[in-house]
């Protein structure tokens, strides 16, 4: 069996397309604004990314850099101040903070509604409830995938591997909503293969260039990788051993090109959403 590939480039562009015309609705664009502390080299790229993209899309965006040696009470003032602005729908600090920034501190300054990463408790809180919340965007990109292979997810065994608070345990929150039965896998876990092969649906959200095997695959399962990682040759790679995992499963995410657009098109339309919200 060769998996068929999943391609988060097309479905992104799919995805943020069909937010143009909830766009033209609104009686002023939707604004997002990022916030960058320091000169990470990565995460400056990533918020040119979802910047430009905004931009394309007729949204205001304003990105807004500051040394790392911000203090974390210019910080939170900065995070007020885009708190009170009509003109901006979603509110971005991108993480990594620099040392002595408190990240946590930081987020629960975000006023909820304006929460685009969805990571404040407010919406956390509200996403395990199943009420309506702003959810995390690489896992809400997830489920768009999976929604893209069109297979039925009710009552299949999933596994989410990574159990960080901002893809491994929302990716649980929302698997179970579709009521998947969910098995979240960390560093303790003890059987990992053996979990990973029962599973018909398999996310891996971990950190470790390939540490799912593809041998480790049950045959036909669904593959997403949401792994970012240095290979040493210095491309990108995933936590899936992407050749092998081809040969059994049913659907893959390949890295790059899968989740890592998605997570921005979710972005954007969390954007759009609280726009509308804020517009009623
Ligand atoms: P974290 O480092 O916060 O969490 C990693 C998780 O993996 C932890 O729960 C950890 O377990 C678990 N883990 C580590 N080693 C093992 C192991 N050997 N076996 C099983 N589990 C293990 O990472 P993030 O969730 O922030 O990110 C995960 C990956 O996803 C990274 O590569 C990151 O770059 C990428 N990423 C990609 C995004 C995208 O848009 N494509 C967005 C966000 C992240 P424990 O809790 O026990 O320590």
């Amino acid at each position: 069996m060769s998996a068929r590939i999943l391609d988060g480039k097309v479905i992104a562009l799919e995805v943020t397309e069909a937010l143009r015309p909830r766009i033209a609705q609104l009686a002023r664009p939707p604004g997002l604004a990022v916030v960058l502390v320091g000169d990470d080299p990565a995460s400056a790229v990533y918020v040119r990314n979802k910047t430009r993209r905004a931009g394309e899309l007729g949204m205001v965006q304003r990105q807004i850099t500051l040394p790392a040696t911000t203090s974390e009470a210019d910080l939170l003032a900065l995070v007020d101040a885009l708190n009170a602005d009509d003109a901006i729908d979603g509110i971005l600090v991108q993480l990594p903070l620099p040392a002595g920034l408190d990240k946590d501190r930081v987020l629960d300054r975000i006023a909820p509604e304006k929460d685009v990463d969805g990571f404040h408790p407010i919406n956390t809180g509200k996403l395990w409830q199943r009420r309506p919340a702003l959810v995390p965007c690489t896992p809400a990109g997830v489920v768009e995938l999976l929604r893209r292979t069109g297979v039925a997810l009710r009552g299949v065994d999933a596994i989410v591997v990574g159990r960080s608070n901002i893809v491994g345990k929302p990716m649980v929150a929302l698997l179970e909503q579709q009521d998947c039965t969910v098995t979240l896998a960390h560093s303790r876990t003890r059987d990992l293969a053996g979990a990973v092969g029962r599973a018909d649906v398999v996310v891996a959200a971990v950190g470790v260039l390939e540490l799912v095997k593809g041998a480790w695959i049950k045959p036909g399962a669904i593959v997403i990788d949401v792994g970012m990682n240095k290979r040493p040759d210095g491309k990108l790679g995933g936590d899936v051993e992407f050749g092998p995992a081809t040969e059994r499963a049913g659907w893959i995410t390949p890295v790059p090109g899968g989740v890592g657009p998605m997570t921005i098109a979710m972005l954007l339309a969390n954007t759009v959403g609280a726009a509308e919200r804020a517009s009623r």
